[in-house]
């Protein structure tokens, strides 16, 4: 038998939901796959680009839902790229930010098969745009921060030390411990009356936000019921967020 020709994985970000926001490379390594590994966060809408003969394997990973091991995921992508397939792994956002791409990098490369990564539009860049919050605004703010509001492991952000970096942040899987980084943010001295953005499903038409300061944002998250996947805007820049969605009003008038 003759040794299997070693096949090639895509690594594709598929952006933060809506599915035009797919990179043109996104959408011609979706053509060109055999196998589709498919996250949950993923707009299934993106499979319209993958071949009709293509195999669509899903593989939901989200904190705490049904979920595949990380550990599977790759197993199945090595058997499948030896068996001389092109695989195409699609995830939410960019596949280098909170995305574990980096660890299926090396397993890849580790095992000599060729990968290629197409970046996506990051959720913390499209969705503040979505509702017409610019990240970084030179009259506000120097910079953005993005991170992982995750506190499973138990480590917080260094929250004073990004209370005094004059960025915007942005954090990222936040909500389900919004009442600690509340905390964590005042107590590292940021205003009561900082304006913040908590947004889920940012670029669907399921969006649903509220935009509130930081001493009111927990009730008004939970009064409105937001949940998961959720974004979570502090800074100056949230001032700019229009109460209909930029979306919306495009949509319309269009
Ligand atoms: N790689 C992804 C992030 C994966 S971590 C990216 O680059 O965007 C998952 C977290 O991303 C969610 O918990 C949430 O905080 C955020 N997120 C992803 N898509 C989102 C969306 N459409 N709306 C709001 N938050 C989103």
């Amino acid at each position: 038998m003759s040794k299997p020709i070693g096949g090639k994985v895509w690594l594709i970000g598929a952006g933060p939901g809506d599915v035009e926001m797919l990179t043109l490379k996104a959408v011609r390594a979706l053509g060109e796959a055999q196998v589709v590994l498919i996250d949950d966060l993923v707009n299934r809408e993106v499979l319209r680009f993958v071949k009709p003969q293509a195999r669509v394997i899903e593989v939901g990973k989200r904190g705490g839902a049904r979920s595949t091991p990380q550990a599977f995921i790759e197993r199945k992508m090595l058997q499948l790229a030896r068996q001389g397939l092109t695989v195409a792994r699609v995830k939410g956002g960019d596949p280098y930010v909170f995305g574990r791409g980096g660890e299926e990098v090396k397993t890849l490369c580790r095992a000599g098969i060729a990968v290629e990564i197409v970046n996506g539009i990051t959720a913390g860049l499209g969705v503040p745009a979505a509702l017409g919050i610019p990240v970084t605004h030179r009259d506000f703010c120097r910079g953005v921060t993005f991170v992982t509001g995750n506190s499973r492991a138990g480590a917080q952000p260094n929250w004073r030390a990004l209370a005094h970096s004059d960025t915007t942040l942005v954090i990222y899987m936040g909500l389900s411990n919004l009442a600690g980084i509340v905390g964590g943010l005042r107590d590292a001295g940021i205003p009561a009356s900082m304006p913040v953005a908590v947004v889920q499903n940012g670029t669907l038409s399921t969006q649903r936000s509220v935009v509130s300061r930081l001493d009111q944002v927990v009730d008004a998250v939970a009064r409105e019921g937001l949940a998961s996947p959720a974004l979570i805007v502090v800074g100056e820049v949230v001032r700019f967020a229009v109460r209909k969605d930029v979306r919306e009003l495009s949509r319309k008038s269009a």
